[in-house]
């Protein structure tokens, strides 16, 4: 058994958020600037595995694939049979905005991925197309439906509420839950990006919960960012993800290592360690690296004091 990993606050961290590329097909605009051109910085398969191995060494437990858009990796399959190799790891996920999905469900659960958050922010084609600079909302419902049918459960929706873009649909995302048992989570946006800066596009969780009384809040996981709610006769869940308006920085479980194998401890500080040079060294070097890079977790988000992130999200891993 190996002994959880504290950081220097004293909080377990046993989940790695992995990018496997910042490249996507999609141009979300709350994601990606419009001057940004991914220049494909990214690790191989065996570079991924030996850092996964690392974090499990270290008492990781569960991972999430992410990007960019982790769909663009041919090499995906490989990429996620050789984290699935580690027995440490009780819980492999992935996010995906769900373009060419549905054909690669049953290789990536052969692969080892037991479930998928599919990232949609608005039921309408031609907003959803607007919003995601060319997306193609058939895509996602294929690859919803290929999961369900798949057993990658429990599926989850994203959707990011943005003022004036998609804040009156919300009712109508609440719907997708009455007879499908999917969680339908609403982010807030973040202040990561040009865009995200913009206080008059912020809603925060609580007004949209106070106005929907039928919402009734289920009992709450631990270490999950979602707050949660059932509908009486619904199949589905709703997830409110308030890491702007609530801070769950003291129970924060996370770290995430981006695509070219950069550790952030913190989505809301530019601090940055790079496992590039541990790397090239042995296994004994890249967990020391690792670990001391986790201790020195940074205690707090800096959204509420004017966070000015140095990546756009794409280039971290959302
Ligand atoms: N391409 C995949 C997708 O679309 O789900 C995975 C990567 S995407 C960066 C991961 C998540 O980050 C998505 O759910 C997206 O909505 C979220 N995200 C990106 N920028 C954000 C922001 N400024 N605030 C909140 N969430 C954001």
């Amino acid at each position: 058994m190996v002994a959880a990993l504290k950081d220097k606050l004293g909080r377990t961290i046993e989940y790695l958020r992995l990018s496997v590329t910042d490249r996507c097909n999609l141009r979300c605009v709350y994601c990606r600037s419009e001057d940004d051109c991914p220049k494909a910085r990214e690790l191989p398969p065996p570079a991924f595995e030996r850092i996964a191995r690392a974090f499990a060494h270290l008492g990781g437990k569960k991972i999430r694939v992410t990007g960019g858009e982790p769909l663009m990796r041919r090499d995906l399959e490989e990429i996620i049979e050789r984290i699935a190799r580690i027995p440490s790891y009780r819980d492999i996920s992935m996010t995906t905005n769900g373009h060419g999905a549905a054909r690669r469900i049953a290789g990536l659960k052969n692969a080892g991925l037991m479930r998928l958050n599919f990232s949609l922010d608005s039921l309408k084609p031609e907003k959803y197309a607007a919003i995601t600079g060319g997306g193609n909302i058939n895509e996602v419902f294929e690859g919803i439906d290929r999961a369900l049918e798949a057993g990658l459960t429990p599926i989850k929706t994203n959707t990011v509420l943005v003022r004036g873009e998609n804040d009156l649909e919300i009712d109508d995302f609440i719907e997708l839950a009455r007879l499908r048992p999917i969680e339908v989570r609403f982010i807030e946006l973040m202040p990561i990006g040009k865009f995200g800066e913009d206080a008059s596009k912020h809603i925060p969780s609580d007004e949209l919960v106070a106005a929907r009384k039928h919402l009734k809040m289920l009992p709450q996981e631990a270490a999950q960012p979602a707050v949660t709610y059932g509908i009486d006769g619904y199949a589905g869940k709703i997830g409110f993800i308030r890491a702007v308006s609530h801070r769950f920085c003291d129970t924060c479980n996370r770290i995430r290592v981006t695509s070219d194998g950069i550790v952030k401890t913190c989505l809301g500080d530019n601090s940055e360690t790079s496992l590039l040079p541990a790397l090239r060294q042995d296994d004994s070097t890249l967990i020391r690296v690792l670990e001391e890079a986790i201790y020195q977790k940074h205690s707090g988000h800096h959204f509420d004091d004017g966070y000015q992130s140095r990546r756009n999200m794409n280039r971290i891993g959302g």
